[in-house]
Order: structure tokens, then C-alpha cells, then sequence
């Protein structure tokens, strides 16, 4: 069965949305095979990220992510990758579309990075390798 990343983000464990989120995710049927409540140091976080080095939010994106304690989960289910990005909406917060994650909780204020309360992986591969990080 397949398995993804999903981290709720410091926003959304600060906000007090960690239940709301885990409960979307169990509504859809997915299951919460691991779950870490995790203070991600920035060797962790660079990993996770590389990608993005040097990208004009990265660093702002770092702090973020090192701003307070992050909850790791490892979800399974069919199609859960997909499936989980689908549940989170697009990345912006503003225009995410209602009825996802993103669209009905998320917050822009016009930060430098955008606070947008999740994280999933995007690809079997990045799957794989970022449980591989986070659940080392
Ligand atoms: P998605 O692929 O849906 O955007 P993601 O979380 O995988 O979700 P990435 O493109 O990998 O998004 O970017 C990682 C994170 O960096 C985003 O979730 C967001 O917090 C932040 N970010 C990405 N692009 C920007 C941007 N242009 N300005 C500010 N922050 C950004």
C-alpha cells in the first residue's frame, strides 16, 4: 500500500489545528501509520528542502519550519500521495480552494514565506525519501 509524508506545519500545531487536520485525514480513510511530534533542527530541514536552496523564501522557510514543533505523520492508503495533496489544496492559502486544508484554514498575512499549515510529499520518490528523514 502506498504511504506519504504529511507534516502539519508550525502554524497549524501553534493554531491548535493538529486534530482537524488528523481528522480529515481519517475521514478520507487513510491511515495514521506513525506520528512524531517533531522539533525539526535545520540539518533536517535542509534535507528536506534542498530543492529549494536557494530559492528567495528558503531561507525565511527554514525559520519558519524551525519555529516551533512540527507533527510528523506517515499516512497510508491508495493513492494517498495524490490523494493527501488533493485534501491540502494548492499552496497559496488565499486562493486554495474551499473545502480543502489550505482553503478553509489557511491565513495569508503577507509573510515572506507562505504559513500554509501542511506539508505532503509530491511523488512516490520524494515519499520515500523524506519518510526516510523524518522517520529515521
Ligand atoms: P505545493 O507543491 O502544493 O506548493 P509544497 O509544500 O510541496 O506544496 P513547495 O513548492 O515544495 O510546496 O514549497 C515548499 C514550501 O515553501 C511551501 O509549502 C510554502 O510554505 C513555501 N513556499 C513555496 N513557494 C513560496 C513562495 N513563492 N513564497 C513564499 N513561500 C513559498
Amino acid at each position: 500500500v502506498e504511504a506519504t509524508l504529511i507534516l502539519v506545519k508550525p502554524d497549524g500545531v501553534a493554531r491548535g489545528l493538529t486534530g482537524e487536520i488528523l481528522r480529515r485525514i481519517e475521514a478520507k480513510g487513510y491511515r495514521l501509520a506513525d506520528l512524531a511530534y517533531v522539533h525539526a533542527d535545520r540539518e533536517l530541514l535542509a534535507a528536506h528542502y534542498a530543492e529549494h536552496e536557494g530559492k528567495p523564501f528558503y531561507e525565511p522557510l527554514i525559520e519558519f519550519m524551525s519555529s516551533g514543533p512540527i507533527v510528523a505523520i506517515r499516512a497510508e492508503g491508495e493513492r494517498v500521495i495524490e490523494g493527501f495533496r488533493v485534501l491540502a489544496g494548492t499552496t497559496d492559502p488565499t486562493t486554495a480552494a474551499p473545502g480543502t486544508i489550505r482553503g478553509d484554514l489557511g491565513r495569508d498575512w503577507g509573510l515572506r514565506v507562505q504559513q500554509n499549515l501542511v506539508h505532503g510529499s509530491d511523488s512516490v520518490e520524494s515519499a520515500e525519501r523524506e519518510l526516510g528523514l523524518w522517520f529515521a
